[in-house]
């Protein structure tokens, strides 16, 4: 995430780096949020800020690696400037006694604290300015309302649950993020009338797993908050991630199929294919019970694009439970997919099983699989070749700013030559395509 900077020199600046998913950049937002209330300004670089924070992930090894990775370069900026405050966020702080072992490790940590502590981050930097600071929570009941800098102008993160009780024998969040409290529907129904008055056209609710929204209240479900969403007037766009395939039911599909403002992208992570691993992982589905869901959507959301996550290499995965993952790639067809190795998390029943699949095996498995997704994705692109397709403009693409970008409906990245303002929708013919992007030339209206 990067943060656009008032240009006003006397003003202290923070620098926020973001790593993971779509919740902890709401959450940077959220960050960015409390210092710009505070009297912050965002920095350009990291070398002119006054104050650095990482917000961190610890879903995968690699993300892991990625924040230790930063911490030389940022103990140099220390060294060059002692006055320089350091923090360290995000979620993997709030694993078990990590942001302990952080703060003793590495001196020129200023600061620590969690995804339940963000609120107080003002507090917490003013702390850290006469003594170093461990503010962590074990977890939080309340969802305290933040301000937020949206690093969009045209698109809203609304998160409408936090937590996940589902505990995915691979997956560490629900060690971290605690238990699943929903937000009062009005609240959110609010917060998104505010986007949309501020000229927000497309607004994406978030949770690890929406699906299980209202739950813990026994309320409003998430069905009926997406229609309560749905009705909001100016709304062009409304997405949400992430669903969970047990939780999400051949009715929820009906009533989608009727909400316009719905798009027609559904991201579905089945994580593997075999039902003795899905069994295993304790996801709560089997590849039929998936089928099933998959089949009821293309016959329900014409064209909707479906896509998902699998991880590759789950303890005991044989070649046979490979293969059925593969077969569900054939059958599902998803438009594009999110591969993962199987990343061992501490803490996590699937850490502990004995039979772990070799890194070699794990990498054959996931190339096989990459090359194979690819191949459905491009199919899916060709045969979109000469057609013309309603897009959200993003901005100028970031690997050639000559040209612009935008989505479809069905959340295809689609690049184009002339120039359109951010948040317009706008007619694209297509012309070229790979199998992640479309390229496509801008319609007169
Ligand atoms: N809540 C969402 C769900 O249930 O699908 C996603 C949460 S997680 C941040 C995003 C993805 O990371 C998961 O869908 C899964 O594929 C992957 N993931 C989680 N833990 C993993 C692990 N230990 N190793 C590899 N991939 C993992
Ligand atoms: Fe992790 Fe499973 Fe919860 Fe998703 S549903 S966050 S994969 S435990």
């Amino acid at each position: 995430m990067e943060t656009r900077s008032t240009g006003d020199d006397n003003m202290k600046k923070y620098f926020l780096l973001t790593y993971g998913c779509q919740m902890n950049e709401l959450d940077s937002e959220k960050m960015a949020g409390i210092l710009e209330e505070n009297g912050w300004d965002s920095a350009e670089a990291l070398d002119n800020a006054d104050l650095v924070i990482l917000n961190t992930c610890c879903v995968r090894a690699k993300a892991e690696d990625k924040v230790k990775g930063k911490l030389g370069q940022l103990k140099k900026l220390k060294l060059a400037n002692p006055r320089l405050l350091i923090g360290i966020g995000g979620c993997m702080m709030q694993q078990d006694n990590v942001g302990e072992k952080f703060l003793q490790k590495f001196p020129f940590i200023d600061f620590i604290f969690g995804p339940h502590t963000m609120d107080r981050l003002n507090e917490i930097v003013e702390k850290s300015c006469t003594g170093r600071v461990l503010e962590l929570e074990a977890d939080r009941f309340d969802v305290p309302r933040l301000p937020i800098k949206r690093e969009s102008s045209f698109r809203a993160w609304v998160s409408i649950i936090k937590g996940c009780e589902n505990f995915c024998a691979y997956c560490i969040v629900p060690y971290v993020r605690g238990k699943e409290v929903s937000r009062p529907p009005a609240e959110i129904v609010a917060e998104v009338e505010e986007q949309i008055e501020s000229g927000v056209k497309e607004v994406v609710l978030l949770g690890q797993n929406v699906n299980a929204y209202g739950r813990d209240t026994g309320k409003v479900d998430f069905g009926r908050l997406l229609k309560k969403v749905n009705q909001v007037p100016g709304l062009e766009r409304l997405r949400f991630m992430t669903s969970h395939p047990r939780d999400f039911s051949l009715k929820l599909v009906d009533a989608i199929s009727e909400m316009p403002r719905v798009c027609e992208h559904l991201h579905l992570p089945i994580q593997a294919g075999s039902n003795r691993i899905l069994k295993k992982m304790n996801r709560g589905y089997t590849r039929e019970d998936y089928l099933r869901l998959v089949e009821h959507i293309r016959n329900k959301i014409p064209g909707a694009s479906i896509t998902t996550d699998i991880i590759v290499g789950f303890p005991g995965e044989t070649d046979e439970d490979f293969a059925l993952t593969m077969d569900v790639v054939e059958k599902a067809r998803f438009t594009s997919a999110f591969t993962f190795l199987y990343s061992p998390r501490e803490g996590t029943p699937a850490a502990n099983y004995s039979e772990q699949v070799p890194g070699e095996v794990k990498r054959e498995r996931l190339n096989y699989l990459m090359k194979r997704q690819n191949q459905i994705s491009l199919d899916y692109n060709q045969v979109l070749m000469g057609t013309v397709t309603e897009i959200m403009v993003e901005g100028p693409s970031k690997k050639d700013s000559e040209f612009y970008m935008g989505r479809t409906r069905t959340n295809r990245p689609v690049v184009f030559s002339g120039k359109a303002h951010p948040g317009c929708l706008q007619q694209v013919k297509l012309t070229d395509c790979n199998a992640h992007t479309l390229y496509g030339e801008l319609q007169e209206d």
